[in-house]
This record gives structure tokens, sequence and C-alpha cells, in this order.
């Protein structure tokens, strides 16, 4: 038997699942697929800045039971191991897995895919957690609590950071209910390769909706106090103030789930050094997905380019033929929803209009069309099955 291993269930590892049941190894008695991952639900971190809302998204649209999906494929051929993988020896072809009833279990592989992304930081819920059941607990969480606050602080001005705070604006801040304030470290909300224009529109369309934003500065302190939190101020100038708040929202960025990879597969940063087959450099059996490799940056669309890319190109392999290179997309192509009804975004050197983005993204970020993907039948630009 010929076992292909699958590590991770998101964005990436999913329209991979079932294309490669489908063109491998239903086809062919001689493979199994092993899935692993501590998460029983995909997770779509594309809605959670609307999720987080109190009442407005059900989290039920966004975090998708996969179980029943897996039903599907026969268990001679399938299994889906609720763990994470902890250990990566690429040398014996195994991964060890702590799994999540507290055993653990070495699975060797003929062929592996890692696609264990990133989480976020700050034990934040933007991304899966270390179980489906932290993320509920811990989303729950910060939606009382922005629920019951005064005054709620986002913090981190990137795309979730800047979609966030026009969520969040959206709902309280516009019809003056509660204060919103966004925190960022620069001039201007988002960043390069981003275009400036598109950056002014981000400020005004948080301004619009009454979001309180301070820029240039960094929090260098948080202390929570009974209901409060008083986070620290620090501008550019070195001037310290400090923001007390009942929700602090922190945006921050994501760290590489790649822990149980040795060093020297790993760039500077922890992410898995990919070669342009998305192959692992001298270990031609481990392919690499998505956000947690070093080729290209943290996307939804470059998770899915790739993942295209390896399930046509992972049946080529396993028949000894010649690995086709992956192209990555030079383009920029960002769609950034700013509350309810407004949104930018950019193409290549083009800054696009709000309703193109609000009536592509803006509506339902997604969730119209996310279960399709945790179940393997589409991805964000292919379509498999109707
Ligand atoms: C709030 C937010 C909004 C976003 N919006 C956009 C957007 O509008 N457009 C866009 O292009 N991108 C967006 N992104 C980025 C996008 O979500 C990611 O690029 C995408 O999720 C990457 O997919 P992935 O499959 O590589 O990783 P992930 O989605 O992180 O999935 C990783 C999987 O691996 C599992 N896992 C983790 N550790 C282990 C382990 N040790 N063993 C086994 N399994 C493990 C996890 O449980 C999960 O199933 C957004 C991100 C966030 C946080």
């Amino acid at each position: 038997m010929k076992t292909i291993v699958i590590l991770g269930v998101g964005v990436a590892a999913a329209p991979l699942i079932r294309q490669t049941m489908r063109n491998v190894v239903l086809k062919d008695k001689e493979y199994n697929l092993i899935v692993v991952a501590p998460t029983t639900h995909f997770h779509w971190p594309i809605a959670m800045p609307r999720v987080i809302v109190p009442g407005q998204l059900s989290e039920d649209k966004a975090m998708i039971d996969l179980r029943p999906i897996f039903k599907e494929y026969p268990s001679d051929q399938f299994e889906f191991v609720l763990g994470a993988a902890s250990a990566l020896d690429p040398t014996g072809n195994t991964v060890a897995v702590s799994l999540n009833d507290g055993g653990s279990r070495t699975i060797n592989y003929h062929t592996l895919v890692v696609a264990t992304g990133t989480s976020s930081k700050d034990n934040m819920p933007w991304k899966a957690m270390a179980t489906t059941e932290q993320t509920k607990q811990r989303l729950h969480e910060l939606q009382q609590q922005i629920e019951n606050a005064r005054t709620i602080a986002v913090v981190g001005g990137g795309q979730t950071g800047s979609e966030t705070a026009g969520e969040l604006g959206f709902e309280y801040s516009k019809q003056g209910r509660k204060e919103v304030y966004f925190i960022y470290n620069d001039r201007l909300p988002l960043a390069p390769p981003l275009m400036e224009s598109v950056r002014k529109q981000t400020k005004t369309e948080l301004e619009k909706l009454n979001v309180k934003l301070i820029p240039n500065t960094k929090v260098t302190a948080v202390e929570h106090s009974g209901g409060d939190t008083i986070l620290t101020l620090t501008d550019a100038e070195g001037k310290v103030t400090t923001l007390t708040t009942q929700a602090y929202v922190p945006t921050t960025g994501g760290i590489p789930n790649s822990s149980f990879v040795p060093a020297n597969l790993l760039d500077s940063n922890g992410f898995i050094l990919q070669t342009k087959s998305l192959q692992v450099k001298g270990h031609d059996n481990i392919f690499v997905l998505g956000d947690v490799g070093s080729l290209e940056e943290c996307k939804a669309g470059v998770a899915d380019a790739q993942a295209v890319h390896l399930i046509k190109a992972l049946p080529i392999y396993l028949k000894g033929g010649v690995m086709p290179t992956y192209t990555p997309s030079n383009k920029v192509m960002v769609g950034i929803t700013l509350g309810r009804s407004r949104a930018t975004g950019q193409f290549g050197s083009f800054k696009l209009f709000s309703f193109l983005i609000h009536y592509a993204k803006g509506r339902f970020l997604g969730t119209d069309y996310c279960h399709l993907i945790a179940a393997g039948k589409k991805t964000l630009m292919t379509t498999y099955e109707k």
C-alpha cells in the first residue's frame, strides 16, 4: 500500500483531499489517503472579521464540520486522524502525530503534503486554533466582550485589522452605539504593494463609519484590570498615552505551523522552504502548500493556486512523470471589505470600485461558497463539481 498523507484541512488542503481521492486513490487500490489535523472543522478566515460581531454572521457558515464529508470515502482507503503533526522525519518517511485524545501515533508515508498554514498571534480565532472547541470558545468570549464593551480597540493595520475595524464601525460607531478605535503603526492602514490611493480610500471609509484612527502608534503594553483592558500606546515621537477598552481585538499577523519540521528545511521566519515545483529540496516526496510555505505571501489566493497546481501535478508525480513547475502570480489582487456596504481593492495597478468588491466579496465574505471548498468540490478560482 502506498500511503499519501495530507497534513491540514484548510483552504489549501481541503480541495486537494477530495480531488486526490477521486483522481488517484479511488481509481487504484494500491493507494490510501490519511488526513491529519487537530480540528474537526474547516475554518474560513475570510469571514471572521464579521463572525466576531455578535449576531452578524453565524459561525456555522465559516466553520464547517468535515466528518460528514469524509464519511463518503471508503474506510479501507481513507482515514481522518484527529491530531497535530509533532515531528517529521523526512529521511525515514515518517510523521509523528500528537492525537487529540492524548495518545500519539507514527505514520509512514509514501508521499506527504504539508498544508498546516499559520496560527494567529495573541490567542485570536482568526485562524483555526489548537482544536475546533478552543476556536469556538475563544470566539464566544470575544463576541461577549464586544457585546458588553463601551470602547473597542482594533490593533494592527493590515487587511484583517482594516476589515475588522470596518465591520465594528458599521455595526457600532456609525450609529454612535460604541466607540471603535483602530491603532496602527504607519501613516495609513495597509501597506505596499497596495497603492497609496487604496490605503487612503480605506482610511476615508473607516472615518465615514466614525472609527477613531490612531496612526503611527504601537501598543507597547497590555494590562487587564477588572473588565477593562488598558493599552499603553507609544507614538512615533515616543509620546506615551493609555487607552481603556473593554474589547481588545489584536490583528497582528500569523506564525507558521512548522514546529514539527526539521530546522534545516525552514527559512529564517519558520516557513518551509519550497522549490518551484512546491516540493521540499532533497525530499521529492514532500510537498508544501499555502501559508506554511516560503514561496509566496500568506493569502487564500496563493493557497488556492498552489492547491490547483498540485491537484494536477500529484498524479503525474505518482506515475513517475516530470514535475511541472508552479508559476507564482506577480499580480496584486486584493479585495478589502469596509463594513457591510463599502469596500476597496486593487487589481495589478488599478484601484477597484467599491461596489465591485462589495458585490464580489463584501456581501457574504465567501460564506455563500466556502462549504464547497471545505467539501473539496471547488477552490476560489476553480470549480470541480457542480
Ligand atoms: C481574518 C483573515 C482574513 C483573511 N482574508 C483574506 C482575503 O480576503 N483574501 C485572501 O487571499 N486571504 C485572506 N486571508 C489569508 C487566508 O486565510 C490564508 O492565506 C489561508 O487560510 C491559507 O490557507 P492554508 O490552507 O495554507 O492554511 P490554513 O487556512 O491556516 O489551514 C491550516 C490547516 O492546518 C491545520 N494544522 C495546523 N497545525 C497542524 C499540525 N501540526 N498538524 C496537522 N494539521 C495542522 C489547521 O487546523 C488547518 O486545518 C485572511 C486571513 C485572515 C486571518
